[in-house]
């Protein structure tokens, strides 16, 4: 199959998922909790630390979650709530200043502190809000000190950064100049190739919210129009609105045909012409799809079932339905935001499975009856489900990769081909 896929705006308005039912579930859920966040939100902004005030098993999710990664200077840590903080013999916030004062005097390069709140500081309801207030106070103007919930109690991994990027809308100052902000963590080299291409297209100034530095965060009002990076920041987005700001409604960027639309909706907000920006897009787009015509060869037909986990879910099975060929078994996501997610519902053939939240062992039944090529999951389900025999992605991983943006088609294409690739080769 050496064809290069056509992008056909009209099969957006005529079929799709748009109005289709979803299978809505509530049982026991293989989610990780938005404590994850941490680890790709702490190498995004370079000076910010993350004190979680939890446990040891939330120590030991993080460091499992970070790998073995010996840092020179960490920058995230826990604060262990112990046995007599639960009894409440120990006045926590006492403990808590004292913990953040020493870290703030050995750390002078921190800029930002989070507090970030788990499930043991919230059954204790130690006030995580207080604290930071009163911390804030204490250590301004150097240093910020916000808080927000990991928790893991009725949340899914990338909550996390939703609700880290909701307690930075806030401290963004006003501003009445139109402007463009990409809101929602991408790797720096993402953000570069996407600066270039507004750049050329002569849209600005572009805000990127999370900022690399504390400093640069930006400012925020009527005239600034927003386009989500991700589809898991519902909260941050309303936030933003509340601050005027405007939400481009396009596809997120995965894929060539994501990206193209996702770039068209600041094009049009800011009147590019049609002309320009074929120009521009073009010859990126086209190398996009021709880097994909490989991995197309290899999943074209296959069946991919997605259980719910990073909520990339829906743009995901779009990509993989779309321009490679892929047949949808089942599209599961935590949360199926309508309006986040209306161009990609659009853009799904239409009688797709949807399912939102989940009761593993009835989603289980219904994987083991499907028989997908490949599942996407947790890592909680991928060994099992490899020792079953299936060929599993670790959703994790699509948050940990850069997949954004042409240049970044067949990577994210490569993360579905190697495993089937891989389990291919252990059977020949
Ligand atoms: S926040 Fe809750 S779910 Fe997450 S590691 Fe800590 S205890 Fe576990």
């Amino acid at each position: 199959m050496n064809r290069v896929i056509e992008i056909s705006p009209a099969a957006a308005v005529d079929v799709g998922c748009t109005d289709a039912p979803v299978l809505k579930e509530r049982g026991q859920r293989e989610v990780f909790c938005g404590l994850t966040g941490i680890i790709w939100l702490h190498r995004k902004i370079q000076d910010a630390f993350f004190l979680v005030v939890g446990s040891r098993t939330c120590a030991h999710l993080l460091q499992s979650a970070a790998g073995v990664m010996i840092f020179a200077e960490p920058r995230f840590a826990t604060a262990i709530i112990d046995e007599r903080d639960l009894a409440g013999l120990a006045d926590a916030n006492a403990e808590l200043d004292r913990v953040v004062t020493r870290l703030l005097e050995r750390r002078p390069d921190i800029k930002l502190l989070f507090l970030v709140g788990s499930c043991p500081s919230e059954v204790i309801k130690l006030d995580l809000s207080r604290a930071a207030q009163r911390l804030s106070t204490t250590f301004a103007p150097a240093v910020r000190v916000l808080n927000y919930s990991g928790s893991g109690i009725e949340t899914t991994f990338t909550q996390g950064e939703d609700a880290c990027l909701a307690s930075l809308v806030p401290e963004m100052a006003n501003s009445q100049a139109p402007a463009l902000m990409v809101v929602g963590a991408l790797a720096d080299v993402v953000e570069d190739q996407f600066k270039r291409l507004f750049d050329a297209l002569d849209i600005g100034p572009v805000h990127f919210f999370p900022p690399r530095h504390a400093a640069e965060l930006s400012a925020v009002g009527p005239n600034t129009r927003f386009l989500l990076a991700q589809p898991f920041l519902a909260d941050t987005a309303r936030m933003l609105e509340a601050r005027g700001a405007e939400r481009l409604a396009a596809p997120f960027p995965l894929g060539a045909e994501g990206t193209t639309a996702w770039l068209q909706a600041a094009a049009t907000a800011f009147g590019v012409s049609a002309t320009r920006f074929e120009e521009v897009i073009a010859p990126k787009r086209e190398r996009a799809q021709l880097s994909l015509q490989r991995h197309r060869q290899v999943l074209q037909g296959k069946r991919v079932f997605f259980f719910p986990d990073s909520q990339l879910e829906v743009p995901l099975a779009r990509f993989l339905s779309r321009e490679l060929g892929m047949g949808l078994a089942e599209v599961g996501s935590p949360y199926l935001h309508r309006q986040h997610l209306a161009a990609e519902l659009a853009w799904l053939p239409s009688g797709t499975l949807l399912s939102e939240g989940q009761d593993v062992e009835r989603q289980l039944d219904r994987c083991r009856t499907s028989q997908p090529d490949i599942v996407v999951c947790g890592l909680g389900l991928a060994n099992p489900l490899e020792n079953e025999g299936f060929t599993t992605k670790w959703a994790i991983e699509l948050v940990f990769t850069p997949i954004q943006g042409f240049d970044q088609a067949a990577d994210l294409a490569e993360l579905f081909t190697r495993p089937l690739t891989r389990r291919t080769k252990l059977l020949a």
